[in-house]
């Protein structure tokens, strides 16, 4: 199954290809800065789900943390990846990037120590209050 998104211009699109989508959610400061709001939506994947279909050269990149990188386009600022920041070469990509609105399922919750306190927790899915288990930069 695929699934396509781009950013709020049209200039990047892209395409995943998976038949379920998960995502994690991030509380983090610089999910917060980066996205503008209260917590990021990233539905996680391996580099071999995303590929580019349209706009690959109009991305700008941010190195937010050491080898960690935000992807934005450059003529609208739509945030459509963050790579690098995990040690095993995963990618996420932010959830409201997707068109229309395909079924996720929200595994986790992470760097819940700097959530603020205005974003509520979903308490179906673990709560970690930094990396979970496997992310991270050690991988
Ligand atoms: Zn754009
Ligand atoms: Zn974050």
């Amino acid at each position: 199954m695929t699934f396509v998104g781009g950013c709020l211009c049209g200039s990047v699109r892209f395409e995943i290809a998976r038949r379920h989508l998960n995502a994690a959610c991030c509380y983090c400061q610089m999910c917060r800065k980066a996205h503008g709001t209260a917590y990021s939506v990233h539905v996680m994947l391996r580099s071999d789900q995303l590929s580019w279909l349209e706009g690959r050269e109009l991305l700008e990149r941010y190195e937010s943390s050491p080898g960690g990188f935000r992807e934005f386009c450059r003529r609208c600022g739509t945030h459509v990846l963050v790579h690098g920041q995990s040690g095993d070469g995963s990618l996420a990509v932010p959830a409201g990037t997707l068109d229309g609105t395909p079924d996720l399922t929200i595994r986790l919750h992470m760097f819940t120590d700097e959530r603020v306190v205005w974003a509520e927790l979903d308490s179906t899915a673990p709560s970690y209050p930094g990396w979970p288990p496997g992310f991270g930069p050690s991988g």
